[in-house]
């Protein structure tokens, strides 16, 4: 398990997945725009944030002012509390995240949520196993909210949201930046939640043949190492 920052281009970093996939912790996006950071995902838990804010400060990364959540999914959203920072989010991620920022969050919460669905059992453990402590955990709402796409100019960093939804999460989101040439996918393409999946589903590559363009050399999805356009090209192919 690293616990360095993965320089991608010049200020675009990652700080990268657990690759044991039972920890279920995600890829998070890092750009440093002048004297701001902004984030791409807050990382599954305030354990998981406190470490993305040490190898930030081993950087000495500006403070983080932004954060982008790709989609709603608690892996991506349970270590916002962390930082400290206004979220932005789609419509739909919103909506799903009052809803899940409503519950009586605790370890007999998620032993009780267990009870009433136990297709959900082994992503509500590695919930209970990264957050170790609930008392003082909350979701942080997003406070930007955009429908379809919208564009954030941050010191001279041009970042890109829009809405693509898809199988895996309807609230999905990429985030393009131009500039840099780096498109943060999410897990837009990956299969549906275990408890949601079929045996015939698979990689949406309808969806990765839309988002492969010349115009970006790096494709960065949540659980996956960063892939460069060819790399990218042939997953879709495979999938
Ligand atoms: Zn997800």
């Amino acid at each position: 398990m690293t616990e360095t920052l993965v320089q991608i281009v010049p200020n675009v970093y990652i700080f990268p997945r657990d690759e044991n996939s039972e920890r279920v912790q995600p890829n998070v996006g890092i750009i440093v725009a002048g004297r701001q950071t902004v984030l791409i995902d807050a990382g599954n838990s305030p354990r998981h944030a406190r470490r993305i804010m040490i190898a930030l400060d081993d950087i000495q990364a500006p403070p983080v002012r932004q954060v982008i959540y790709t989609h709603s999914h608690w892996d991506h959203v349970f270590g916002a509390m962390v930082f400290g920072a206004p979220a932005a989010a789609h419509e739909l991620c919103r909506k799903h995240l009052a809803e899940l920022g409503s519950k009586p969050w605790s370890h007999s919460y998620v032993q009780e949520e267990i009870q009433r669905s136990p297709a959900r059992e082994t992503a509500l453990r590695a919930m209970s196993r990264a957050v170790e402590d609930w008392r003082s955990f909350r979701v942080v709402q997003p406070e930007i909210i955009f429908t379809q796409s919208l564009t954030l100019y941050v010191e001279g960093v041009t970042l890109e949201l829009e809405h693509v939804g898809g199988a895996h999460a309807p609230d999905s989101v990429v985030v393009r930046l131009p500039e840099q040439r780096v498109l943060f996918v999410g897990d837009c393409y990956y299969l549906p939640p275990l408890h949601l999946r079929r045996p015939e589903d698979t990689l949406d590559s309808a969806m990765m043949r839309r988002l492969v363009s010349d115009a970006y050399d790096w494709y960065i999805d949540s659980h996956g190492q960063p892939m460069s356009r060819e790399e990218f090209q042939k997953l879709a192919e495979l999938a």
